[in-house]
């Protein structure tokens, strides 16, 4: 999908580099959030290498407007995905792995235990290694969630998204209230992994709404935010409302500061898991 009325801040030069990260992706069978949603800076990611790992397939029971993952009957849980994203890392020299996924609201758990055996494998694999998931919401459930924490990740992160006045637009099968209440669980539950949240702007929220939904992030535990400028993937998605510029940027990431998150990464380009490694660091 080419924004044709790109403003200079977004244009970016494509980082190509060698690097063999697609292949070792393709023969591991692997997706990546990365491939699956169009992101910009997936040229920059596969040539530091990092990648992040989608599992429990590329087909999502969900189909928010602003997300190029194809949605519909995802297919079944496959037991050797947790081993082939472990050894994929392992091939591409990870220490920092990011494991994400389509929502599975068709699984009793939402795929929470595909998550903890991706986890523990990895660990098995690269010891070294520090991992970061990106969860769906698992529908609020605390025992999914539970299961996810207890296999022990380094970072636990749910993207909010955007601001509740905009969720029916946006993502309608998901819950503004529900998500702030995944993240309070999992901060209240493990004080010791960092809880981190991302937002998208650029979809009509104003800057108090933004803002607004920095100090719900806070009141739940947050302690690392992302604040990244929504491109449209496709067609079929959400038009940009606003190209909000850099300026913008640095007054959320100084709030952001001041509110008291221990990180924040806020920029066009920003996305949920690029440079996690440095955020985590
Ligand atoms: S839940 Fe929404 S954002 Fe996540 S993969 Fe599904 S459609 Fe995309």
């Amino acid at each position: 999908m080419k924004n044709k009325r790109l403003p200079e801040w977004i244009r970016q030069s494509h980082i190509t580099g060698r690097h063999n990260t697609k292949r070792i992706l393709r023969s591991y069978r692997l997706s990546t959030v990365c491939e699956e949603a169009r992101c910009p800076n997936k040229g920059y990611c596969f040539s530091k290498p990092t990648a992040t790992f989608m599992i429990l397939g590329d087909i999502c029971t969900r189909n928010c407007r602003f997300c190029s993952v194809s949605s519909g009957q995802p297919l079944r849980v496959d037991p050797e995905e947790p081993e082939r994203v472990a050894l994929a890392a392992k091939k591409m020299k990870l220490r920092f792995v990011v494991i994400t996924s389509v929502t599975r609201d068709d699984l009793p758990d939402g795929g929470a235990e595909q998550f903890a055996r991706t986890i523990r494998k990895v660990r098995e694999y690269l010891p070294k290694a520090k991992v970061e998931v990106l969860t769906p919401d698992f529908k609020g459930s605390f025992d999914a969630l539970k299961k996810v924490l207890d296999a022990g990740p380094d970072v636990f992160n749910h993207n909010i998204e955007t601001i509740p006045r905009l969720y029916k637009k946006v993502r309608p099968q998901a819950d503004y209230r529900r998500s702030l209440q995944v993240l309070r669980m999992a901060s209240e539950y493990n004080p010791i992994i960092p809880t981190k949240s991302g937002l998208m702007v650029g979809l009509g929220e104003s800057f108090d709404e933004v803002v607004s939904v920095m100090e719900d992030l806070r009141e739940a535990g947050c302690t690392i935010l992302t604040i990244g400028q929504y491109l449209q993937p496709g067609r079929e998605n959400l038009p940009v409302v606003e190209y909000v510029r850099p300026e913008v940027f640095e007054r959320y990431r100084d709030i952001a500061f001041q509110l008291g998150f221990r990180y924040v990464a806020s920029g066009p380009l920003v996305r949920s898991s690029m440079n996690a490694e440095e955020m985590y660091a």
